[in-house]
């Protein structure tokens, strides 16, 4: 059975005052649902003050996005190995990274494997937009992420990546894909990709989570499909009130 995980992407959101209230709120809620890996992702620049927070608790740290190499002339970027000192976690290939800073498939490929060798878990984002939806390319596009964002990527089993499904159409519009929608994408593209690449066990050990638009009202619908094992959350990561009830929903 594989474990569920609910992740709270922050954004470019909270400076690190706000960041530590935040986190003091979040913790007591967090803290009692222990059956689901608790992640929070908040900017590069409150990871250490998050990190002291959460030392003593089960909740784990990712940060939002890294660049492969793991030092050197590149002004402004942030390596795995200045990640692996803080954070358990880190979000690979986010859409509003493709979108807004050039992210590549094959960039993704690039920071998925500094991942693995750097013992980090990454959450790699696939995810088709409106456009693609609309025109019947969910499935070309989705698969196609996941074969070049994993190219050449070694797992010895699933447990070290993370895919979270973010149809872009869904994030931070209100619009979150149907239950049964987001089941049948992973179910239909996204585990038969991994069993190609992988291996048939591997394809039902990695932990897929959906995420756009998920509410305190939708996770449970989204929880209880078969192949949703947990949600990577935005807007609603932010407020007390939806990201501990949204976690307390994915309780098996
Ligand atoms: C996200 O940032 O990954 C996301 C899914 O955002 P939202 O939950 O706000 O749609």
């Amino acid at each position: 059975m594989r474990k569920p995980i609910v992740a709270g992407n922050w954004k470019m959101n909270k400076t690190v005052a706000e960041s530590r209230q935040l986190v003091a709120e979040l913790v007591p809620g967090l803290q009692a649902v222990d059956s689901v890996e608790r992640v929070l992702c908040p900017p590069f620049t409150s990871l250490m003050a998050v990190a002291a927070m959460l030392e003593g608790t089960e909740i784990r740290l990712g940060a939002q996005d890294m660049y492969w190499e793991a030092s050197g002339a590149y002004t402004g970027e942030v390596s795995p190995l200045m990640v692996k000192e803080l954070c358990q976690y880190v979000i690979i290939g986010h859409s509003e990274r493709r979108t807004y800073f050039g992210e590549t498939d094959e960039t993704v490929n690039r920071k998925v494997k500094a991942a693995l060798a750097h013992g980090l878990l990454p959450i790699m984002c696939v995810g088709e937009t409106l456009a693609e939806n609309e025109a019947g390319r969910t499935a070309e596009v989705v698969s196609r992420q996941m074969r070049a964002g994993l190219a050449g990527v070694e797992l010895k089993d699933g447990k070290s990546l993370y895919i979270a499904y973010e149809p872009v159409w869904a994030i931070g519009t209100g619009r979150a894909a149907t239950a049964d929608g987001a089941n049948k994408v992973i179910a239909d593209v996204i585990r038969p990709a991994l069993a190609t690449l992988f291996n048939a066990q591997i394809s039902q050990e990695v932990r897929v989570l959906y995420g756009g638009s998920v509410s305190g009202k939708n996770a449970t619908d989204l929880f209880t499909m078969p192949d949703i094992d947990g949600a990577l959350v935005g807007g609603a990561s932010l407020k007390v009130e939806e990201f501990v009830p949204i976690t307390r929903a994915a309780v098996k």
